[in-house]
Formats: C-alpha cells, sequence, structure tokens
C-alpha cells in the first residue's frame, strides 16, 4: 500500500491520529485530530499546542527509548474531554534509503475516554447511592438493637414496639437489594429482546388481582378501558413487572378514594406500537421532575416514598425494561387532576396469537 492510500484510510478512522516530526512539528493529521485539537495545519506544533508536561515528557520518552508511551490527559474548556494519547516512535526510512542521517518522527495515537470515563462515574455514584439508601435501615436497625440491649432492655411495651420498626427496617433492605437484583439482571439481558407474543388480559389481570388489597386499603377501584385481548411483544414476566411496578406507584401516590384506570389502544397510525396507559386521580407532578422520575432513587418528595416503603428504583426497572423491549415509557401529568404512565410496546408482526 502505498504512503497516499495509507493515509486515506487513516483519514477515516473515528479516533485522532497526528504524525509529527522529532520537534512535534505535524506532517500529516486525520480530519478527527482537527475536531478535537483545532489548528492543526502543516508546519503547526502539536507539542506547542498541547502544551502540558506531562506530554512533553512521554513525547520525549518515546523518542529517546524509540518506542511507546502514552498519557492520559484532561482537555479543552467548557466541553472537558479526557484523551489517551500514545506516542509511538519511528523511524523515516526513506531517508536512511536516500543515504541521509535518519530523523525520528512520532504517531499520536488518540483515544478520546470520556464516554468511558461517565460510564465509570455513573457506576461509581450508583454504588455510592446504593450504599447509602442501605446505610439507612441498616444504622436504624443497629440503633435499636442498641437500646434493646441497654436502656429498654426489661421494657416488654418498647421492645414490641421496637421490634416492629427493625422488622419494617429489614423489609425494606430486602425490598431494595429485591429491586437492585432485578435491575442489575434486566441490564445483563438488555441486548435480547424478547420475541413471544402476550394477550395483554393475560399480564394485566394477574396484576391488579394482586394489588386488589393494597387498592382496596386505600379505597382506590380499578376501571379497564379498551382492547385488552390486544397482543403485545413482550416478555411475560417483565411486563407484569412493568405494570405492577406502575399501579402500585398509582396507588401509593393517588388519591385514597379515586380510580385508576387502565387503557390499552393501538398507538399512533403506522408507529407498530401499542400504548397501554395506567392514569391515576392525584395531586400530579410538576414538570420539573418529569424527566428525572426514570433515574435510579430519584424521587420528587424522598421522606415521603420512604414512608410508604418506596425504593426508588420502579421507574428505572421499569425504563430498562422498556428498553430491552423497544418500547418507552411516556409520563404526563396535570397539576391537581392525575399523571398518566404510558408504556409503548411493538405490536407482533401480525395479530394472530395462536403462538403465544
Ligand atoms: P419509589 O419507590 O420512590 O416509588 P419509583 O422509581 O417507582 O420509586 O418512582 C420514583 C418517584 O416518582 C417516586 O418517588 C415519586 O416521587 C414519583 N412517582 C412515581 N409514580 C408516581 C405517580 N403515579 N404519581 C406521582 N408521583 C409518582
Amino acid at each position: 500500500m502505498k504512503l497516499g492510500d495509507l493515509q486515506s484510510v487513516l483519514a477515516h478512522l473515528p479516533d485522532p491520529l497526528i504524525h509529527t516530526d522529532a520537534k512535534g512539528r505535524v506532517l500529516w493529521h486525520n480530519p478527527s485530530a482537527a475536531e478535537v485539537f483545532g489548528n492543526l495545519g502543516r508546519e503547526a506544533n502539536a507539542l506547542a499546542l498541547v502544551d502540558l508536561p506531562e506530554v512533553h515528557s512521554a513525547f520525549a520518552e518515546a523518542i529517546e527509548e524509540q518506542g511507546q508511551t502514552e498519557v492520559d490527559i484532561k482537555w479543552g474548556g467548557l466541553k472537558r474531554r479526557y484523551l489517551n494519547i500514545r506516542f509511538v516512535c519511528f523511524r523515516d526510512d526513506k531517508a536512511e534509503e536516500a543515504g541521509k542521517p535518519s530523523r525520528r518522527q512520532v504517531l499520536w495515537s488518540v483515544h478520546d475516554m470520556t464516554a468511558q470515563r461517565q460510564l465509570d462515574k455513573t457506576r461509581t455514584d450508583f454504588v455510592a447511592a446504593a450504599s447509602h439508601e442501605l446505610r439507612t435501615p441498616l444504622a436504624s436497625l443497629m440503633g435499636f438493637v442498641e437500646t434493646l440491649q441497654g436502656p429498654a432492655k426489661d421494657d416488654e411495651v418498647a421492645r414490641e414496639q421496637f421490634l416492629g420498626i427493625m422488622a419494617e427496617q429489614a423489609r425494606r433492605m430486602s425490598r431494595l437489594i429485591d429491586d437492585l437484583l432485578s435491575l442489575s439482571k434486566i441490564e445483563m439481558e438488555e441486548g435480547d429482546s424478547p420475541s413471544t407474543v402476550v394477550r395483554l388480559e393475560d399480564v394485566a389481570y394477574p396484576v391488579t388481582d394482586s394489588l386488589a388489597l393494597a387498592a382496596k386499603e386505600r379505597g382506590i377501584r380499578f376501571v379497564f378501558e379498551g382492547d385488552w385481548k390486544a397482543p403485545v411483544v413482550a416478555d411475560k414476566d417483565q411486563l407484569g413487572q412493568v405494570l405492577s411496578n406502575l399501579v402500585e406507584n398509582a396507588i401509593k401516590y393517588g388519591h385514597a378514594n379515586s380510580t385508576i384506570t387502565l387503557k390499552s389502544r393501538p398507538h399512533e397510525e403506522g408507529s407498530g406500537l401499542h400504548s397501554i396507559a395506567v392514569c391515576d386521580q392525584s395531586p400530579g407532578i410538576a414538570p420539573k421532575h418529569i424527566h428525572r422520575l426514570t433515574e435510579r432513587f430519584y424521587r420528587v418528595d424522598k421522606a415521603r416514598s420512604r414512608q410508604i416503603g418506596g425504593t426508588g428504583l420502579g421507574l428505572a426497572i421499569v425504563k430498562h425494561i422498556l428498553y430491552r423491549h423497544g418500547g418507552r415509557l411516556v409520563v404526563t401529568s396535570e397539576q391537581d387532576v392525575g399523571s398518566v404512565f404510558e408504556v409503548l410496546l411493538p405490536h407482533p408482526p401480525s395479530t394472530d396469537t395462536k403462538g403465544a
């Protein structure tokens, strides 16, 4: 392959590449390099442009050792990037062939680590948040254990009361661990979309049956509207989990003695999607919160969610299940009227459900 051909291949690489002489003067670069470093015209000096001591020393070391070195840097102002630069030193063979003293040149191979860094940070933040969520009930449990071992040792009434609270805290930790495990399982399966066809009534009716007692305690009734015989492409258990989380929230956050309406209908024509909406009657959710509801541990009212036994993971689980299904969640809310959590899922290619 000729140098020109090689350069035109390299020009299309997504990672920035710069070819300089041993003083850092640019001999060639690909368009991605200009996108990251800006002005890199011929004769520009890359070392002067990326003027950081760690870059100078890694560059010098590559030349001295006639080998490879690498360095991680933060680059850019407003839009900061994390870059890994690998310096590969080689000799100019053409000069050598021509009988001239061989000169060293350096290839700068740059890898943008920003997305990876953000992912790492999201993971670290998540572990910190999960630990914090677990620590709160754990601290409460430990406090009660100490009180029961000490000051309240012989107090029968206090013991009964404290054991009740301790049991509730232990249940809270257990719910949280169950949700964390569900979430990681769903994330692991995310790349593999379900292909089974399920009829909506076979999923929705068992969900409302299992939550009937919780609804009754708050004087809430369920109303079904639309076509519940409709088929969708879904994993039956996971769709059950989605509907269960949404209906449970509607019971928790809806007004007492209100109605939860579940609606099933085809979504916009040509979308290939079916809509399943859970509509509650409640104070509603302020617009500034809506786009954040599916974030892990995001709650509009932290104290209230904890008090009614929420883990803050229910809607994150819903979002990830729907990703896996090629569907999505749309939330709308009207102050003092209520909220609608609408699930959009793909229709089967044909509406024949015999294979379900
Ligand atoms: P939680 O376990 O706290 O209910 P979710 O992930 O299920 O966690 O929901 C996140 C937050 O979204 C809740 O804490 C609550 O503030 C809000 N939310 C969810 N569903 C509703 C609803 N139907 N009405 C009002 N707010 C809701």
